[in-house]
């Protein structure tokens, strides 16, 4: 393609992405982003995933863990604001080390990954960070990205307008959720810092130590590791290495001093 064409198709996408007004800051850090589809919709197709896990996954009937996810949960939820949120966090039953948000504010843990967070604040962690892909619309923005790549800039309009299955696909793979179509979008290492550094705020907004964030990933990195096999699935869509944890390290400053400030 030559420059003149690219250019006129960059202008062509831009027009398009004001039309539907397409263009969102993340919160906290002030990233620009491009958003084609809207918070209620995203919400919408929260709760219908949701239901479908809850369905097909065992729920976990260990009190004190649930107790523990329950207390640790609402105490972050009360840190952050999300259009249209009905909150809601369920322990699943299940060895694989894992926890996902979706829209709405709906959160699943997996047992397995207990043994790695440890503590509540290590819970914490989690949650925030979690919590944290979904204030900044990470889902969407990946939905909004690969929108752009597939079907080029014309067709979008139309294609968002319908709820077509292929917009609907994307948006469950956007989420993680691919229980249907079988592949998981990973986020981005942009995205993963920011839930990174956005997290560690709200954990320490919600009164936990910021420091504990740096004991859960380096263990979840050390068991990994020492096991060599499989990557676990929440470790292929937050990939993990040690610049990531070292990135960490330096948002820790400012999460502690919002830490101090709460405990005040
Ligand atoms: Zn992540």
């Amino acid at each position: 393609m030559t420059r003149t064409s690219l250019s006129l198709r960059a202008a062509a996408v831009s027009c398009i992405l004001v039309a539907l007004n397409g263009c969102a800051t993340a919160p906290e850090t002030g990233r620009r982003q491009v958003l084609l589809i809207d918070s209620a919709q995203e919400a919408q197709m929260g709760l219908q995933s949701f239901e479908k896990i809850k369905r097909d996954t065992p729920v976990s009937r260990d009190r004190q863990a649930n107790a523990q996810l329950q207390s640790v949960g609402r105490r972050i939820a009360s840190v952050v604001s999300i259009p249209n949120a009905d909150w809601e966090f369920v322990l699943f039953e299940s060895d694989e080390p894992n926890a996902f948000a979706l829209p709405g504010g709906k959160i699943g843990v997996n047992t397995g990954i207990l043994p790695i967070t440890q503590t509540e604040a290590g819970l914490a962690t989690v949650i925030a960070h979690e919590i944290a892909h979904v204030t900044a619309r990470h889902g969407a923005e990946r939905m909004s990205q690969d929108l752009l790549v597939q079907v080029g800039g014309t067709a979008l309009s139309t294609l968002l307008g319908s709820q077509s299955p292929v917009a609907r696909d994307l948006a469950m793979q956007a989420y993680g959720v691919g229980t249907e179509v079988g592949v998981m979008l990973p986020y981005s290492r942009t995205q993963e810092y920011e839930a990174d550094r956005v997290g560690l705020l709200y954990m320490a907004r919600a009164g936990f130590d910021p420091n504990a964030a740096i004991g859960f990933w380096e263990r979840f990195q050390a068991r990994n590791q020492s096991r060599g096999t499989r990557t676990p699935e929440f470790l292929s869509t937050h990939p993990l290495d040690d610049a990531r944890i070292a990135q960490l390290r330096g948002f820790l400053p400012q999460a502690m001093a919002e830490y101090e400030h709460a405990r005040r």
